[in-house]
């Protein structure tokens, strides 16, 4: 390189001497200058080279920073500004069109606790149920028969007195000359015991209410209990159901007929001194009676 730059300076002095360099004789040029003006042409990659040292500072420095980012940027700051306003219209989007708009009047009040009795776990029927088994009829209805629980078929089905029993009760019904639509049909457990068995007290304690509130929904005007469970329940006395039936009793100021639950009346139909079937229809007359409705007679 050396020699390289001695030819160069040679070569210029010759130019210079020839007169085709403008530029004033100051006599021999000294090796620094002619060392100086080529740099930035022939020598220029040692240069550079040195005169940029930031570029790598920089990257050192973004390195750290990176490595503890995570732990320095606390995430929960983000998620009461971000989440808040993006979380809020969905459950008003969601409950806003349920309740005006399918929970009004007693059918609608009757749905909520239908909806509760349906997630309802409280006793030992839940886990042996197939559904839950709510009520049939007219919420409007002036009078409300109350049985014990469901059996098999209302287990499956999810209505009240829809087996057996059901279709007597039906008969017994429709012998008063009222339909489904003018009564409401409820039972004092809303799951099927094992083998219909009765319910045991701890499961009528945790049951009832749902019933009760039914009750204070559809207001009736006449209350009848099939059988000894419904009519305990309901009046609180021990008493047999050949004591009870036939005569009224109260439950908050609104009459109650017990009256033989159905399933017994099956029972003992086949026994010629059992007068349980000619009972039930004397109390039906006494319930038409008490409704202030015409009575049927016997032929008609
Ligand atoms: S019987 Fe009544 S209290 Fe028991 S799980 Fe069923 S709904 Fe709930």
């Amino acid at each position: 390189m050396l020699q390289l730059l001695r030819d160069l300076g040679a070569q210029l002095a010759w130019q210079r001497d020839a007169g085709l360099l403008d530029t004033p004789s100051q006599g021999p040029l000294p090796v620094a200058s002619v060392v100086a003006a080529p740099v930035p042409v022939s020598v220029s990659a040692p240069a550079p080279a040195r005169a940029e040292p930031p570029p790598p500072a920089p990257v050192a420095v973004v390195a750290a920073p990176l490595v503890s980012a995570p732990p320095t940027v606390p995430v929960p700051m983000a998620d009461p500004v971000l989440p808040e306003p993006v979380k809020v219209p969905p459950p008003a989007a969601v409950v806003t069109p349920i309740a005006p708009a399918n929970f009004e009047g007693r059918a609608g009040a009757l749905r909520v606790i239908q909806e509760e009795v349906r997630a309802c776990r409280a006793c030992k029927l839940a886990p042996t149920r197939t559904q839950t088994v709510f009520a049939r009829g007219n919420p409007d209805a002036r009078l409300c028969f109350i049985g014990e629980g469901p059996g098999a078929d209302e287990d499956r089905t999810g209505l009240p007195f829809v087996g057996v029993a059901g279709q007597l009760l039906d008969r017994i019904i429709a012998a008063m000359r009222l339909t489904e639509d003018q009564v409401y049909i409820a039972n004092i457990v809303k799951c099927r015991p094992p083998n219909n068995r009765v319910p045991y007290d701890e499961e009528m304690s945790a049951c009832t209410p749902f019933l009760l509130r039914q009750l204070e929904v559809v207001k009736p005007e006449v209350i009848v209990a099939l059988g000894k469970t419904a009519a305990g329940f309901l009046l609180e006395d021990k008493s047999t159901m050949t004591t009870m039936r036939g005569r009224w009793h109260s439950w908050k100021g609104v009459p109650v007929m017990p009256t033989w639950h159905p399933s017994y009346v099956l029972r003992v139909r086949d026994d010629p001194k059992s007068t349980a079937r000619a009972e039930v229809w004397t109390d039906m007359k006494l319930v038409l009676e008490r409704l202030g409705l015409p009575v049927p007679s016997p032929r008609g």
